[in-house]
């Protein structure tokens, strides 16, 4: 089970309009949400059990047969999924905050979207309004950190 005790340990919420609830979402869901903070990137965060697990991708979605870096993030509530606005300075996070895709994934694995997780191996179908596709999330702990993972556009013709 996820936890937001990271999530509100970094928050002042009479300082961020920012949500710290889980009124609750059915489904599968995911989000990608682009955010101009200090250095622009894109969150990417998976419904898993009751919170979103998450992950700040730099460089996007990647496009074609290419992986990108995800840093493995604090879960955040489900309700950050319908969030947008600005952070104001001097808060975590300071910048701007827009939905850029949603959709529902699928879990490709034969173990659950949980274990996949833990493991450190995800596969995933999105179905979005701008992205569709297989993807896969890895633990790749490139440079011996454990919270970089790779996310990789997978080929369409792989099994
Ligand atoms: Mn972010």
């Amino acid at each position: 089970m996820g936890s937001l005790e990271k999530y509100n340990r970094k928050r002042d919420f009479s300082r961020t309009p920012e949500p710290n609830s889980s009124k609750g979402f059915k489904g599968n869901l995911f989000v990608i949400q682009k955010h101009d903070a200090r250095r622009l990137h894109y969150d990417f965060r998976l419904k898993i059990g009751d919170v979103l697990v998450s992950w700040a991708v730099p460089k996007g979605i990647p496009e074609g047969d290419s992986k990108h870096l995800a840093v493995h993030t604090e879960d955040h509530p489900l309700d950050y999924a319908d969030f947008e606005g600005e952070i104001p300075e001097g808060n975590y996070g300071a910048g701007k905050v827009e939905v850029w895709d949603r959709g529902t994934y699928k879990n490709l694995k034969d173990y659950s979207i949980e274990k996949a997780h833990e493991k450190g191996l995800i596969e995933v179908e999105l179905e979005g309004k701008k992205v569709k596709g297989r993807f896969a999330l890895v633990n790749s702990k490139l440079g011996g950190d454990e919270k970089n993972w790779l996310l990789i556009r997978m080929k369409e013709d792989d099994g």
